[in-house]
């Protein structure tokens, strides 16, 4: 714990059970450096949900011992999908599945909430936020990322000059929806993976852990007939899937194999597209034991094909601490407005 230099920002990231607050202060620097968690209430509704965020925002500034004048701005993220400026989708989304949350502008309820600016991400734009700034420090504002974190779908974010690209609609950088080549990724008799968005081949139909209960491990347990996890509801085999990974499991392995490959052809589009100067991969399969995380680093590298000149250019490297990456990448983003107004 410190106490901060000049001025600070504050970062709030909503999930689906819990908020995570941070503070970040003028010169970089966090003011604590752990989880802190509230409920986030966002199944009671908008205006209980806006509530704990107030609650979360309060609860911080007591803890670090931050006085509410000092606060520039807050950094809100939350999962999608929303508009850049943190309108909820017309349709709703999982956290946010009551009637009363559809089209919703949570940013701007915040912002009336606290008096404060609100400047908005998605979770997965958070994350790839504090990863850039995390691993280029200083160097940040004069390099580009793209990031892409495997979870229940698979969430991307593409950083140029060390802001977000968030597109005329705010749906830049969803890379799980772009079409991979899967040609000599897949078995010659596997069925195309399907992703809940419609497609079938994208980077999100095998790169999840929806992609895994869904298309890999029901075909993979077809040529694994006697594995104990046929006899594991799907849904749950899935989230033990990595555990046998760790513990070199043959069908774990073809899975989690196919997802680094589908990443690293993911990586070979963004190359082409973006050239960036560091391709960052998080999620629950690279916060695992050392050796299947170096595995799955080296496998999504032999498929990313890059230029000689991009390989001396470029670097293959982890979202680091991501339970924190939200609130963390959410306060770089109301940082970086203050310092760096559009
Ligand atoms: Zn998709």
């Amino acid at each position: 714990m410190r106490t901060p230099a000049s001025w600070v920002v504050v970062g709030l990231d909503n999930g689906g059970t819990t908020n995570n607050a941070t503070v970040l202060d003028a010169t970089g620097q966090y003011l604590v450096d752990r989880l802190v968690e509230t409920p986030s209430r966002v199944r009671e509704g908008p205006d209980v949900a806006i509530e704990s965020l107030a609650i979360a925002f309060e609860g911080i500034l007591e803890l670090t011992g931050t006085v509410r004048t000092l606060v520039r701005a807050v950094g809100l993220d939350t999962p999608g999908p929303a508009s850049a400026e943190g309108v909820i989708s017309s349709k709703g989304a999982t956290n946010f599945s009551q009637r009363e949350w559809w089209g919703f502008d949570i940013r701007g309820a915040l912002e009336n909430r606290l008096g404060l600016p609100v400047v908005y991400a998605n979770d997965a734009n958070a994350a790839a936020l504090y990863a850039h700034y995390a691993h280029f420090g200083t160097d940040a504002p004069a390099r580009s990322s793209v990031s892409a974190i495997v979870g229940t779908g698979l969430g991307g974010g593409v950083v140029q000059s060390g802001s977000v690209i968030t597109g005329a609609a705010g749906m830049a950088g969803e890379l799980g929806h772009v079409h991979v080549p899967l040609h000599d990724v897949l078995e010659p008799d596997q069925p195309m993976p399907r992703c809940n968005c419609g497609f079938e081949g994208d980077a999100e139909s095998v790169a999840s852990l929806t992609g895994i209960e869904k298309n890999l491990l029901p075909y993979w347990l077809t040529r694994f007939p006697d594995h104990e996890l046929g006899r594991v509801e799907i849904g749950k085999a899935a989230k033990l899937l990595r555990g046998y990974g760790e513990r070199d499991d043959p069908l774990a392995k073809a899975v989690f194999g196919q997802q680094a490959a589908a990443i690293g052809r993911l990586f070979t589009i963004a190359a082409n597209v973006v050239d960036p100067h560091a391709y960052f991969v998080g999620g629950g399969v690279v916060e695992a034991a050392p050796q299947f995380r170096d595995w799955f680093l080296a496998q999504v590298r032999r498929y990313t094909l890059l230029r000689e000149e991009q390989q001396r250019a470029a670097e293959l490297a982890l979202v680091p601490d991501l339970d924190m990456a939200g609130a963390r990448g959410a306060a770089v983003a109301a940082l970086e407005k203050v310092q760096r107004p559009a």
